[in-house]
């Protein structure tokens, strides 16, 4: 990540223009990929900018323009939830690393060691303090997720966080000192009173609210009755193929764990 100091106004990049927590996505659902020159926005130029890097050979430019209200000549602003629901990987990926480089920029104005202001480095996604050299990294924060399967089921929960009616695998944050298969283990008995075995790796996908990854895991039942946290959960069960309650959009990776435990 390099700040940026003047924009090159004749050189097309892909614009990552944030607002509050929102980007600046054109009608068809694309970032706009042009010359500042041409994209009609007009916006405070004291605006912090980095390279984030490349994408198809185009600079990545984040421009945070935080609290400023700027009139977008088309398209709209959108929420990261919500594009991350509707487009594609690629665009989803850019975007969430986009948010959590404004997000980290943002929330890393001052050293948390000795009270001074940190500057932003360039070989790396870092800050440090100017005074005392302490330097602060991007916060990645794990958390696991994890389908429990028996007997070709799959134990699905409705959790009091979600709205609506949607059911899904578990999951729950890594604590200190904890491996992640310790995470998966203690999280599913402490929700459902399940025991599991077999505590196999699946995949991760980064997920930017905040600054989580979720790392996913496949378990067996081993023993135990399903009794909720009620504190966590609304209600838990055992589903099938053919009787599914409504479940996570396709784009999470909550959905490829269930479709791939029902799909064997
Ligand atoms: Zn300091």
């Amino acid at each position: 990540m390099k700040k940026i100091k003047r924009l090159n106004s004749t050189r097309p990049a892909l614009w990552f223009f944030c607002q509050q927590d929102t980007f600046w996505i054109l009608d068809n659902e694309q970032l706009p990929k042009q010359q500042l020159d041409s994209l009609g926005l007009i916006f405070d130029p004291q605006a912090p900018k980095f390279l984030l890097g490349y994408h198809q050979s185009l600079p990545c430019i984040l421009v945070d323009l935080q609290h400023q209200t700027i009139d977008l000549p088309q398209g709209q602003w959108r929420g990261l939830r919500d594009i991350m629901l509707s487009s594609d990987e690629i665009l989803s990926a850019l975007l969430g690393r986009a948010w959590q480089v404004a997000n980290f920029v943002r929330t890393h104005q001052f050293c948390g060691q000795c009270g001074q202001r940190m500057m932003t480095i360039h070989w790396e996604v870092a800050a440090q303090c100017r005074s005392c050299g302490h330097r602060a990294y991007p916060r990645i924060s794990p958390a696991v997720i994890m389908a429990v399967i028996k007997d070709g089921q799959i134990l699905l929960a409705k959790n009091k966080r979600n709205k609506g009616e949607i059911y899904s695998v578990l999951a729950g944050f890594v604590e200190v000192g904890e491996t992640l298969e310790q995470t998966v283990i203690r999280e599913v008995k402490e929700e459902t009173n399940i025991t599991v075995k077999n505590v196999r790796y699946f995949g991760s996908q980064p997920w930017p609210f905040p600054h989580n990854i979720m790392v996913a895991y496949l378990a067996d039942w081993d023993s135990g009755d399903i009794q909720i946290d009620p504190h966590e959960l609304i209600a838990a069960d055992w589903f099938e193929r053919d009787n599914l309650p409504e479940i996570p959009g396709k784009h999470s990776i909550a959905r490829q764990l269930i479709d791939h435990v029902l799909s064997d």
